[in-house]
């Protein structure tokens, strides 16, 4: 590694000893920046680098609310504005027990990257709490939502800063954030936040276009190697927002999907996940998985078992980060598995990307893969600033052109180092020259 990136990777360790999972995003990026910075001296004159990873603002806060038997609880809050070169900080909330700073400055770091390669003016940020809406009531869900929003109010705005969603915060929890939004400000701004129900000015095809983008963005690698998804047999990890679009648009698209998960175990299906089953039992009743079967009447849980130990042609890691390790990669390569495409945030351990780049597995990593939520989420501002609802297909037809031009882009990037296929390269150079062009002309 050249010179400069190795001090501003020593300063971002020493700045953030703590956290690893930032400091493998931080890597994953600088590690591939060589060529450019090589080609571009004022990166290092102007330190755009060191920049790029110190967040711009971090606010951390205490949320208490009570529970139905009126215990009280209280929990940590976080919303990081990381850069806000190209637009408002823009990306989602995450509930989630695991979450801490290190986990929110980790996705707010790649949605930089991610939303500069979506062509939109949206900067990057991200949020969230280590509570947990897993169990609890909707009063619960509710009276938690309204006093996280009462401090995070302050902080937001239509041009300041605009989250959404992520994982443990669907529709519901957006609309209980954005009526305590309007309650406090006295104010129908909706462009404030995104991935609203579309009765309260959400925008149609948001819930589906992370799980749509991944696997438009998979249609695309396909067809330079003149292939289409028709026929494909594919493995699909989490059974969430992310998951379930994406094994609706898969189905759709000729391609049968065999296996997913949740935090329990996996499904594994010969003839195809009932997907009206999965969506009975996670969007509307809330269960888990190890029910599939007997409401199914069919297919089999494995409980502990994650899903890439099933023979696949093409696997969506659509969970969360670092799901796929290294003897998973492996299992994968072993049964020929020809595509991965990153519906989750860094799904894939470093040591399991390397596997892939390695063995010719086409590998569409997150911040390109996933790119379609945000994309979106960018239409939906849109929507509401121009007082405009756009019917479905006007909206995936965005979604569509989007991503083929994401993946036109990491192409056309990673080709300038002779390197066309590596998606991995493209997409950092890509999201990184955009965002460096910017920071240079605001001068800050
Ligand atoms: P959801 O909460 O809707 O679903 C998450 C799924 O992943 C569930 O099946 C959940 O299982 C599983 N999961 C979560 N945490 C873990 C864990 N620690 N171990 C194993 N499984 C786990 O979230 P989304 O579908 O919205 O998000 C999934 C991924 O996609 C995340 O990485 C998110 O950052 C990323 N993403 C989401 C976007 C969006 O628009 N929603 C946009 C871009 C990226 P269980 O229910 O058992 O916990």
């Amino acid at each position: 590694m050249n010179a400069y990136l190795n001090r501003v990777l020593e300063v971002v360790k020493k700045r953030n000893h703590s956290e690893p999972v930032f400091l493998q995003a931080v890597s994953e990026v600088l590690n591939t920046l060589e060529p450019v910075i090589n080609a571009h001296p004022d990166v290092e004159e102007l330190n755009l680098l060191e920049r790029m990873c110190e967040p711009e603002r971090q606010l951390i806060f205490r949320v208490v609310w009570a529970d139905d038997q009126g215990k009280v609880h209280v929990n940590r809050g976080f919303r990081i504005g990381f850069n806000s070169s190209l637009g408002p900080y823009k990306g989602g909330l995450r509930f989630h027990p695991s979450v801490n700073i290190g986990i929110i400055k980790f996705l707010a770091f790649e949605q930089i990257f991610k939303n500069s390669l979506t062509g939109l003016l949206i900067g990057g940020g991200k949020g969230g709490s280590d509570f947990d809406p897993k169990g609890k009531s909707d009063a619960e869900v509710m009276r938690f939502c309204q006093s996280f929003m009462t401090e995070l109010h302050h902080h937001i705005g239509d041009r300041t800063d605009v989250p959404a969603g992520d994982i443990g915060v669907g529709a519901r929890e957006i609309g209980y954030l954005f009526g305590h939004y309007k309650r406090l400000t006295q104010r129908f701004e909706s462009g404030v936040i995104t991935g609203k129900d579309v009765g309260m000015g959400g925008s149609m095809a948001r819930k589906e276009a992370t799980g749509y983008g991944a696997v438009y963005f998979a249609r695309e690698m396909l067809a330079e190697r003149e292939e289409t998804l028709g026929g494909k047999r594919c493995v699909v990890s989490g059974s969430g927002n992310v998951a379930i679009y994406a094994i609706q648009k898969l189905n759709q698209l000729g391609a049968t999907v065999v296996a997913c998960s949740d935090s329990g175990g996996s499904v594994f299906d010969e003839n195809g996940i009932d997907l009206d089953v999965i969506k009975w039992l996670k969007e509307i009743e809330r269960k888990r998985l190890s029910e599939y079967p007997s409401v199914a009447g069919k297919g089999e849980y494995r409980p502990d078992q994650k899903v890439w130990d099933v023979s696949c042609d093409c696997a969506f890691p659509c969970a969360t980060q670092n799901e796929l390790e290294k003897e998973d990669a492996e299992f994968l390569i072993k049964n020929d598995c020809q595509l991965i495409s990153e519906g989750a945030n860094m799904p894939c351990t470093p040591e399991a990307v390397e596997l892939f780049k390695e063995h010719g597995v086409l590998f569409g990593p997150g911040k390109a893969a996933n790119a379609g939520g945000v994309a979106v989420s960018g239409l939906e501002m849109q929507q509401n600033a121009g007082l405009e609802s756009w019917s479905f297909e006007e909206v995936d037809k965005h979604l569509q052109l989007i991503m083929k031009s994401i993946h036109t882009k990491c192409r056309e990037f990673a080709g300038c180092y002779d390197q066309p296929d590596n998606y991995q390269l493209g997409a950092n150079i890509a999201g990184f020259m955009r965002v460096a062009e910017a920071t240079k002309r605001h001068g800050h």
